[in-house]
């Protein structure tokens, strides 16, 4: 069967993660989905033990599993990406009919866009009196999302969770999104057969039961002894608690499960594998996004410079983006102080983050250093301004990293079926392990590492400046007598 072109039945459930300002209305809408459950009817009671929560639904003749992430806002979503993965298939944008467009709606459509999420947007609180729906639909399009029927492409619907008016509507609109695109049962089915990796999305200590978190699997399945690793650490699997506290043994794709019998509290975000697999991030983004089908996503690629401002004053704000140069990405704008959400989002879009007249805490800049986010605070507009444009240039790329040392290539020579180069260091030190970048001139020739460090004959770890060495790297081919090796973090 092409199971490509089988766009009814899936017994993967979507993930789906829920964003939106404040009071909006996303903690109720998840209790009234919740109350649809036909799973949680036959059980007569809501007993929602972990962060995320499963509901099942009669759809098409079908009962139908849907999986919702529990925890709230953008910033949990915004710590997942930061670590190039996110466990959500598909996202709710909550906006409330009462209250339209506010600043965290603002973020959240950022977050969506950036990390190429589907989404449908859900309008709440329609049972108030006087509201004026229109006004939501003119605001979002002013954030650039198009409604269907209102130029654009993105599906929307108006709830009330405290009537539930429309809302097996909207979980039916879910499943339908989840479908419609070909391909996400599909790839869902591949997943299932891979190797285990599951995304953790809340992680706590307790003091009965030892360290536990809730997962979302993304690919193969896992069950209670399996060995596993996560952030380097190998625990075996307790125990498997589905969301009615239940145990069980065994979740696969789109499931979420917590798990017991972690060494240490996992961080949120962290990648769970098999005891004996590598961790590739880059594998796991959502199934749906990868699909060239993603219509509700603008499709923008930019090659330019991405930058996050964060000033004092909304007045400063607007005197910097009105002198921003051309071929700028301005991924974020904020008053107020660099968070640690801030630097996850700057390594997640790849942007430096500028601050103007505010006080970076010394905890943020620990955390930018060691992200290798370039964070820096401005008390002249003027200099905000120039780094911008040496950053466009590309001088500060060099400074983001820390450079330990420099050596010139004298000889190139066969060496045990590789090649060897006798250099001399020029500047700093060179050491065995450290990662190079081989430069001709301004041209990178090759980034690489240092495999082997001799002086003489004799093997070392380390070789300071003014000393020559044989090394041997471990890309060596394009590499020429006259490059220059530079080493660095
Ligand atoms: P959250 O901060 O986005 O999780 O928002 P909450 O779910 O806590 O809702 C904020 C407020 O809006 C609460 O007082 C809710 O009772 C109210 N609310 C949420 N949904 C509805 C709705 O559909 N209709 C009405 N009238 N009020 C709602």
């Amino acid at each position: 069967m092409d199971k490509k072109n089988n766009t009814t039945a899936t017994n993967f459930p979507p993930v789906v993660a829920v964003l939106g300002h404040v009071d909006h209305g996303k903690t109720t809408l998840l209790d009234a989905i919740r109350k649809t459950s036909v799973a949680d009817r036959e059980k007569g009671g809501i007993t929602q033990k972990i962060g995320a929560s499963s509901v099942e639904i009669e759809h098409e003749g079908k009962k139908r599993k849907i999986t919702f992430i529990d925890t709230p806002g953008h910033e949990a979503f915004t710590k997942m990406r930061g670590r190039g993965a996110t466990a959500a298939d598909l996202a709710l944008l909550i906006v409330s009919l009462a209250d339209s467009v506010k600043p965290q709606t603002q973020e959240s459509i950022k977050i969506l866009l950036e990390s190429k999420t589907p989404f449908v947007v859900v309008l709440t609180k329609a049972d108030l009196p006087d509201l004026i729906p229109e006004k939501s639909k003119k605001d979002l399009g002013k954030e650039g999302i198009l409604l269907e029927g209102y130029g654009g492409d993105v599906p929307y619907i108006e709830v009330s969770a405290k009537t539930g008016s429309n809302i097996k509507e909207l979980l039916d609109l879910i499943l339908l999104m989840f479908d419609m695109h070909k391909g996400a049962d599909y790839e869902k089915e591949i997943s299932a057969s891979k190797p285990f990796q599951a995304i953790v999305i809340e992680a706590k200590l307790d003091s009965r039961t030892g360290s536990k978190a809730t997962i979302i699997v993304k690919n193969g399945s896992v069950a209670p002894r399996d060995m596993l690793k996560v952030d380097g650490h190998v625990f075996k699997v307790r125990t498997l608690i589905d969301d009615l506290g239940k145990p069980v043994q065994k979740a696969t794709v789109g499931d979420a499960v917590e798990i017991f019998g972690f060494a240490k509290v996992p961080s949120v975000g962290s990648i769970i594998t098999n005891e004996s697999e590598a961790t590739k991030p880059a594998e796991i983004m959502p199934d749906v996004a990868r699909s060239k089908e993603a219509i509700y996503v603008r499709e923008e690629e930019h090659k330019g410079l991405s930058v996050m401002l964060v000033a004092d004053s909304q007045g400063s704000l607007e005197a910097i983006i009105n002198a921003l140069p051309e071929g700028i990405k301005l991924v974020s704008q904020k008053t107020g102080e660099v968070t640690d959400a801030d630097i996850i989002l700057g390594k997640s879009t790849g942007s430096i983050i500028l601050s103007f007249n505010t006080k970076i805490k010394p905890e943020m800049a620990i955390l930018a250093k060691s992200e290798k986010i370039l964070l820096r605070n401005y008390e002249i507009i003027y200099e905000l301004l120039e780094e911008i444009h040496d950053a466009q240039e590309g001088k500060l790329l060099s400074q983001m990293e820390q450079v330990f040392g420099k050596a010139k290539i004298l000889a190139k020579f066969p060496y045990e079926k590789t090649f060897a180069f006798g250099v001399s260091v020029t500047e700093g030190r060179i050491a065995r392990g450290d990662h190079v970048r081989v430069m001709r001139g301004e041209t990178t020739v090759v980034e690489t590492k240092i495999s082997s460090v001799r002086i003489g004959k004799d093997p070392t770890s380390k070789v300071e400046a003014g000393k020559e060495a044989g090394t041997v790297l471990a890309n060596p081919l394009d590499i020429l007598v006259g490059d220059v090796i530079l080493s660095h973090s």
